[in-house]
């Protein structure tokens, strides 16, 4: 067996809980993080991992909610697999960083740094449960650079409540003052189980959705950036690496409450119940990938990035002539301009407008 390269860990713990979150979450308590932290060290020792790792992804939750001392704890057990590791991310929030936090992470590696804002409107923020202002925001990115990080991405959420395109304008130019080298942006789903959704919240109407998007789009790559992936854009050479494990349908190992991992043909889900986590009853789900659901995920998640899908990949994998035996469908799509057909390169890459209807296509072609 070909081990994972990959590493993703949840950290579920929050200083509070945001009113739109879906998320795998926990409100923070010191005592809850010391026995999670514990369970995760014998999962850590459960996988026998890959001492060859070359993406590892701490994600939440907010990781940066713990205590220096149970960072280290996570860090220390991490070390042995981090020699070879190229791309090294934290998840943080603004008002649960710093230096000290920062210094230790550096010190283990870490080497990139992911921040939620959401927006930069101190009402909005304040309106949906953040617990930050876009001051906290301004603070912690000059802390981040000051301690030497040179990767940094920024995370927005297009569509929140209130949000009016004169609003977006207004936030995309303050994340692009703060020069980031990745911004992504997510669109508002509003999840049952949500105080947005018992509060009544609805998701702003798909042609309100898609002028938020086309403005964040043509705004970012009038300011250098590389629209990558369907809601990344990103520096060159800047582009969050770890995620092109998931995107090209790679393996890889998901520790933690509510993970979910690709390991040996079975993708697995961890369970989401917290005192079956500390009892080290990790897995709730697990499914075997058959061939067919392979070439699916092979479609549907390569076609996301513009790597785009590639078909002598496919044909030394599947033993299929893809363009071929798709061919009325994909030249449809490459006529409406949805598709491009990379002949040199013997690749399907979808184009801007393409990824706007990423799920029809791919419905289509699986
Ligand atoms: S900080 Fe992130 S994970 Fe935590 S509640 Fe807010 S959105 Fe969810």
């Amino acid at each position: 067996m070909n081990k994972p390269e990959s590493l993703y860990i949840h950290i579920p713990f929050c200083s509070s809980i945001c009113d739109y979150c879906d998320f795998t979450k926990l409100q923070f308590f010191s005592f809850l993080a010391d026995s999670y932290i514990e369970s995760l060290s014998k999962e850590i020792e459960y996988y026998q991992i890959n001492k060859k790792l070359k993406t590892i992804y701490i994600g939440g939750g907010t990781p940066s909610v713990l205590s220096l001392k149970q960072l280290e704890t996570i860090f220390n057990v991490l070390d042995e697999y981090r020699n070879d590791v190229i791309e090294f991310t934290v998840e943080i929030n603004p008002e649960s960083i710093n230096e000290e936090k920062l210094k230790l992470f550096k010190k283990h590696g870490v080497n990139r740094i992911s921040m939620g804002v959401e927006s930069t409107n101190d009402k909005i923020l304040h309106a949906i449960g953040r617990k930050h202002t876009f001051k906290d925001v301004k603070n912690a990115v000059n802390l981040i650079r000051k301690c030497g990080f040179d990767n940094l991405s920024l995370d927005l959420i297009l569509g929140l409540p209130n949000v009016s395109i004169s609003l977006l304008k207004k936030d995309l130019e303050n994340i692009i003052e703060l020069n980031p080298d990745n911004v992504s942006c997510y669109s508002l789903t509003v999840h049952e189980n949500t105080k947005f959704y018992i509060n009544g919240i609805k998701e702003p109407p798909s042609d309100f959705l898609r002028e938020l998007y086309d403005l964040t789009n043509e705004t970012l790559l009038e300011n250098g950036y590389i629209h990558y992936e369907i809601s990344s854009w990103g520096r060159k050479n800047k582009f969050g690496l770890h995620n092109f494990t998931y995107w090209t349908n790679k393996t890889y190992y998901g520790l933690g409450l509510g993970a979910s991992g690709y390991i040996n043909k079975t993708r697995y889900k961890n369970t989401k119940n917290l005192n079956k986590y500390l009892k080290h009853q990790f897995i709730d789900e697990q499914e075997e990938v058959t061939c067919s659901d392979d070439l699916t995920y092979e479609i549907m998640l390569n076609l996301r990035t513009i790597n785009g899908l590639d078909l002598t990949y496919l044909k030394n994998k599947f033993n299929i002539d893809f363009l071929n035996d798709h061919k009325d469908k994909i030249d449809n799509f490459v006529s409406k301009k949805w598709l491009i057909f990379d002949q040199k390169n013997n690749k399907l890459i979808a184009t801007y407008e393409g990824m706007m209807v990423l799920d029809q296509i791919i419905l289509d072609l699986i």
